[in-house]
C-alpha cells in the first residue's frame, strides 16, 4: 500500500471532528512529501533537530507538531516555527515555552500531557501536578500571554489488552471534561490528543478529537 492510498483510508474513516496527526518521526522527507502531495499538512515529529531540519527543506504550509518529550533548554530551536506542542508536562517547561514565543512575539498552543499508562516509563503529569499548573496559570495570567493551553494529550499503555486501553482512554477523557470549565485567554481545553496506529479506534470511541498516527501511513520505522 502506497502513503497516499494509507493516507485515504484512514482519513476516510475519521469522523469530522478529529484531526490526524501524521506521524514522520524517522521518515525521509520524501516519504513526508507524498502525504504533503496527498494534501496532508498536519505532521508529527519527536526529535526537534530532525523536526527543524524538516522544516527547513517542506513548504511552509505545514503545520509542525512536536508530540515527543521536551527538554528545556531545546525550546528554542522550534520556537520560531512549531504549531502545537503535545508532551508538556511541567510548570518549567511551560515557562520556558513561554519565554521563547515571547521572543518570537507568537503564542505557541500547548496540550498537557497526562500520565494514563500503567508502565512507569511514560511520561506525564498525574491530576495534582495538572491542578498545579492549572492554579499558577490562573494566578500569573499576565505573565503566560505567549502561550495557549488547548487541551490533554496522553498515551495508553502498550497491550494488547483492549479494555486496559480503554480504561485508560475513558480516564482521560474524564479530566478532559472535568475542565472545560476552567475557559480564559490562555486556557480552553478543545483538543484532546490520544491514539496512535495501534489504538486510534478505541481512542475515538472514548471522545479523543485528535490522534496521532504514524506506521499506519508511512509503515514500520527502522531504528538503528
Ligand atoms: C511514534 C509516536 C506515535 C505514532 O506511533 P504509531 O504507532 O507509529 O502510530 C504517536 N504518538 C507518539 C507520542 C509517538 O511517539
Amino acid at each position: 500500500m502506497s502513503i497516499q492510498s494509507n493516507l485515504q483510508n484512514i482519513k476516510s474513516s475519521l469522523p469530522d471532528h478529529v484531526t490526524l496527526v501524521a506521524v514522520s518521526k524517522t521518515k525521509p522527507v520524501a516519504d513526508l512529501m507524498e502525504a504533503y502531495n496527498a494534501g496532508q499538512r498536519i505532521f508529527g515529529e519527536n526529535k526537534i533537530q530532525e523536526m527543524t531540519e524538516k522544516w527547513e527543506q517542506m513548504p511552509k504550509d505545514i503545520q509542525w507538531h512536536m508530540i515527543g518529550h521536551v527538554q528545556t533548554n531545546k525550546v528554542k530551536f522550534m520556537a520560531e516555527y512549531v504549531s502545537l506542542i503535545h508532551g508538556v508536562d511541567s510548570l518549567k517547561l511551560l515557562q520556558e515555552i513561554n519565554k521563547q514565543a515571547q521572543k518570537h512575539h507568537r503564542v505557541i498552543d500547548c496540550l498537557l500531557q497526562m500520565h494514563i499508562a500503567e508502565e512507569e516509563t511514560k511520561f506525564g503529569l498525574d491530576e495534582k501536578e495538572l491542578h498545579e499548573i492549572f492554579d499558577f496559570i490562573q494566578n500569573n495570567e499576565g505573565s503566560m500571554k505567549n502561550i495557549r493551553i488547548l487541551g490533554l494529550m496522553g498515551m495508553a499503555t502498550f497491550t494488547d489488552n483492549q479494555e486496559q486501553i480503554r480504561k485508560e482512554f475513558t480516564h482521560l477523557k474524564s479530566i478532559f471534561d472535568t475542565h472545560q470549565n476552567l475557559k480564559s485567554e490562555i486556557c480552553n481545553l478543545q483538543s484532546l490528543s490520544m491514539g496512535m496506529s495501534g489504538d486510534y479506534k478505541v481512542a475515538i470511541e472514548c471522545g479523543s478529537t485528535m490522534i496521532r498516527v504514524g506506521s499506519s501511513i508511512f509503515g514500520n520505522r527502522n531504528y538503528q
